[in-house]
């Protein structure tokens, strides 16, 4: 295609015979880049965003007792679970208990309370474990680097001055210094509002 005004018109034409098209074609900042359409991918695409909420791990977790589902709180709208693969010690996940799967999904008031949740979560794991600072975000997508994709999460990972050490560089491991169960209680017993009833029944 030549770019003249006319070669825009038929442009559904070029893109069936297998053509590509330049971005000097378009009334936008121009790149560098070509550009292949392929709509007819998007069925595999949407398909593998919606599994079965039943066979979902952060849909099921809330139905389970604390100590089973290694929740740590419990919000109106969103709850705080230990990450079953930690990057760290008290690696905790704020999730909406509604079966969504990105942030613009979420409605205001999961949005806030996600963002209290977070909150209280830096400050009792700065209480409980001393840490120096956090990564806290979100991976939208498994191509972003989301493990369930399909259930919104957001991550909260204390971080200490020497967490980093030559293990996870040379031998893809991670070490994980403290049990589950135990980081679970103490992060739950400093929680604000924690009660002492025993694990499981708050
Ligand atoms: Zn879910």
């Amino acid at each position: 295609m030549t770019g003249i005004p006319d070669d825009r018109l038929r442009g559904s034409d070029a893109v069936d015979a297998g053509a590509t098209e330049t971005a000097a074609e378009f009334a936008a900042v121009p790149d560098a880049f070509q550009r292949l359409w392929t709509p007819h991918r998007m069925v595999y695409i949407q398909d593998g965003q919606q599994p079965h909420p039943d066979d979902c791990p952060f849909c099921i977790a809330p139905t389970l007792d604390d100590e089973k589902a290694l929740i740590v709180a419990r919000g109106t709208h969103a709850y705080v679970i230990l990450n079953l693969f930690p990057y760290n010690s008290g690696h905790v996940l704020v999730c909406p208990y509604r079966h969504v799967a990105t942030y613009d999904q979420a409605t205001s008031e999961e949005i806030a309370e996600i963002g209290e949740l977070t909150q209280v979560a830096m400050r009792v794991l700065t209480e409980v474990s001393n840490c120096d600072g956090f990564n806290i975000g979100m991976n939208q997508g498994r191509i972003a680097g989301a493990g369930i994709a399909e259930h919104l999460h957001q991550h909260i990972v204390p971080r200490w001055a020497l967490d980093s050490n030559f293990f996870p560089i040379i031998a893809g491991t991670k070490a994980i210094p403290r049990l589950l169960g135990d980081v679970r209680r103490e992060i739950a017993e400093g929680w604000p509002g924690a009660t002492t009833a025993p694990a499981g029944t708050l």
